[in-house]
């Protein structure tokens, strides 16, 4: 079950790395102090009593140094131990050494990295000697017990190899979790790298698939929560739930961001941990009035859609960024949304239909139409998790 409290610790954007279609990262961003991280803790002493996961973030969270984690850890889990706070990391590992793997261990920490696929393809839009970097950073890592998922970033150029991709994370026994390629809004050919939403839905739909030939193989995490969405008929990630209210992230400065994705644009700062906002505060704040006043659109444009009660309209950062702050449509990548929740539901409603036992008209369905078996089955892998 996951904590319906998130912080976002973002220590700084600065990154070694230079991926080509990285919108987040700032060269030369400053570090967070372990001043800024006694703010946080202060802060969120009164803040909310529900149990909480910290996430360190960036640019690369690894540049804050072994001390910072050796200082920052004890911190947040004594001083808050009533939120009973877990933690998790997402980082290219470059910068992992035995002595922070070490401090990392200590608190269980999971590990989100990123490898686009094999070496040639993940090189190729990451930069050269990403690959081997961060395989480095990953046996450090597994020698210490850390448990390291990788994300890949599917982009315009690497869906061609999809099946190359996913063939090189089952080979390697990791477990697929996909991003898509968004539009960087700090390049000037914003949509060089960045996936269609038509291709994203027709990749979601391969990896149903694919998720369903390797059952007990093989997993892919998006096609699991889209399926427990469906299922329980509740968002599970946090694009399909309303984030605001349960997710904020905390830029270098101890700037407080609706989510990591904002940090470093001053129009988007809600408070500061400095100053202790309450929960009323940060939502009265003008960009805690544009992400409120963006779930109020969903129910509006998102009505007809059988989906909108797990769904809510996708991530509102997708929605606003590319009109600058705007409320002029939901997240871009509806049409991908659409059609897997579509396929889900009617495979689904198909294998109940097929089968009286199961038979129960809980998924909204558009049509009769053939539909490939093994959903309940994987059902209940992701149940029995
Ligand atoms: S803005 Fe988007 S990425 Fe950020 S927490 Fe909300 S849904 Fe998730
Ligand atoms: S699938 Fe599209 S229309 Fe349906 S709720 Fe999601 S964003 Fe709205």
């Amino acid at each position: 079950m996951k904590n319906p409290f998130h912080i976002m610790l973002i220590p700084t954007l600065g990154c070694p790395s230079k991926c080509s279609y990285c919108w987040s990262s700032e060269e030369g961003s400053p570090v967070m102090s372990i001043d800024i991280v006694r703010e946080v803790v202060a802060w969120l002493k009164d803040f909310r009593e529900d149990r909480v996961t910290f996430t360190f973030h960036g640019g690369e969270p690894l540049l804050a140094g072994a001390e910072f984690y050796r200082q920052a850890l004890p911190l947040l889990s004594q001083e808050l131990h009533k939120l009973s706070p877990e933690f998790a990391m997402q980082t290219n590992l470059w910068r992992m050494t035995p002595e922070i793997a070490q401090i990392l261990a200590e608190y269980h920490i999971p590990i989100g990295s990123s490898i686009d696929g094999p070496e040639s393809i993940t090189d190729s839009q990451r930069g050269k000697g990403y690959f081997k970097k961060t395989m480095q950073g990953y046996e450090i890592a597994k020698s210490h017990d850390l448990n390291v998922r990788f994300i890949c970033t599917f982009t315009n150029k690497s869906i061609k190899y999809k099946e190359e991709i996913f063939n090189f994370f089952k080979e390697n026994g990791f477990v697929l979790k996909l991003h898509p390629a968004l539009p960087s809004l700090r390049s000037e050919n914003p949509k060089e790298w960045a996936l269609e939403p038509d291709d994203y839905g027709n990749l979601l739909k391969f990896l149903l698939d694919k998720s369903l030939e390797n059952i007990g193989v093989m997993e892919v995490m998006n096609i699991n929560d889209l399926c427990r969405c469906v299922f329980t008929r509740r968002g599970s990630v946090c694009t399909f739930v309303n984030c605001m209210g349960n997710t904020f992230a905390v830029g270098p400065d101890g700037s407080i961001y609706p989510c990591y994705r904002f940090v470093g644009m001053p129009e988007w700062v809600m408070g500061n941990v400095r100053d202790r906002p309450t929960m009323e505060q940060l939502l009265e704040s003008e960009p805690g009035r544009r992400m409120t006043a963006f779930s109020e659109y969903v129910d509006t444009a998102c009505r007809d859609c059988s989906h909108i009660r797990y769904c809510r309209g996708g991530c509102p950062y997708n929605a606003m960024a590319p009109t600058n702050g705007s409320i002029e449509a939901v997240d871009p990548h509806c049409v991908a949304y659409k059609k897997i929740f579509d396929e889900i539901s009617d495979r689904f409603n198909k294998e109940m239909f097929e089968n009286p036992v199961m038979e129960m008209s809980r998924f909204p369905s558009r049509s009769r139409k053939s539909a490939k078996p093994g959903m309940m089955a994987l059902m209940r892998t992701i149940v029995e998790k």
